[in-house]
């Protein structure tokens, strides 16, 4: 079933692809498997279908999971992250999706730092300005990259976002399309250390239009695994 659904994934992203019009059709895309909620039986079932990337949104959970799980994945910290941990993040997560904040940045160059670990990171960006979300407003945006660049344990990556639930899930459109614009000026900044090549969004119900948008990376969990019980 898990299996199953993986590749109807893989293959509804590969006719997003297609259907791309501003965006090279052959830049390809990496789908992240969103496991939070789900257990290690299920995350052995999606590596088994072709799963490499994996994804969680809280340290305890994702702690417990890495401990049980003997497969080889790439781990993306997806959700909002709080100061005191970390360092738990930085030992557990290749690439941590959802930096917004200097303090943070700070706490994960200070952790990364001790573990002698060179950090992935990717900028949140709050673009529809939703006070329910996490991410830095566009006008902070560049100040916050400028400062993840020149901080010597963290390596900047690019940008996540996350679109509003709208009921008309074609609303996400231009937000996706305005983080690909803000995403190829960023590409153009003279950094030091910074290699932009991730934009990171869409989700179950709005990847394949992030995907025509734009994005490289997707994180999906429902449409793989099901609702999740909580
Ligand atoms: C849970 C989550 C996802 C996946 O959501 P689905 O709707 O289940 O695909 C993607 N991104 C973030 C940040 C999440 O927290």
């Amino acid at each position: 079933m898990i299996e199953e659904k993986f590749h109807e994934v893989e293959a509804e992203i590969a006719r997003s692809m297609e259907r791309r019009t501003r965006v090279p059709k052959d830049e390809p895309v990496r789908l992240i498997a969103v496991t939070k909620n789900h257990d290690v039986a299920a995350m052995r079932e999606a590596i088994d279908a072709g799963a490499v990337d994996i994804g969680e949104n809280r340290i305890q959970e994702a702690r417990d999971k890495y401990e049980r799980l003997e497969r080889k994945a790439t781990w993306h910290l997806i959700g909002h992250l709080q100061t005191n941990k970390a360092r738990q993040a930085v030992k557990y997560f290749d690439l941590i999706h959802s930096v917004d904040s200097e303090h943070l940045a700070r706490a994960i160059d200070r952790e990364a730092g001790k573990l002698g670990k060179v950090q992935d990171i990717l900028v949140q960006v709050n673009l529809a300005r939703e006070e329910s979300k996490s991410g830095v407003f566009r006008e902070d945006l560049r100040a916050l990259l400028d400062l993840t660049d020149v901080l010597p344990n963290l390596r900047l990556c690019g940008l996540m976002c996350i679109a509003p639930n709208y009921d008309d899930v074609e609303k996400c459109r231009p937000l996706f399309h305005e983080m690909y614009e803000i995403y190829q000026k960023v590409k153009e900044f003279p950094f030091q250390t910074a290699n932009i090549k991730y934009l990171s969004m869409g989700m179950s119900h709005d990847y394949p239009i992030a995907v025509e948008e734009g994005a490289n990376m997707v994180r999906v969990g429902t449409a793989i695994f099901g609702p999740r019980q909580y």
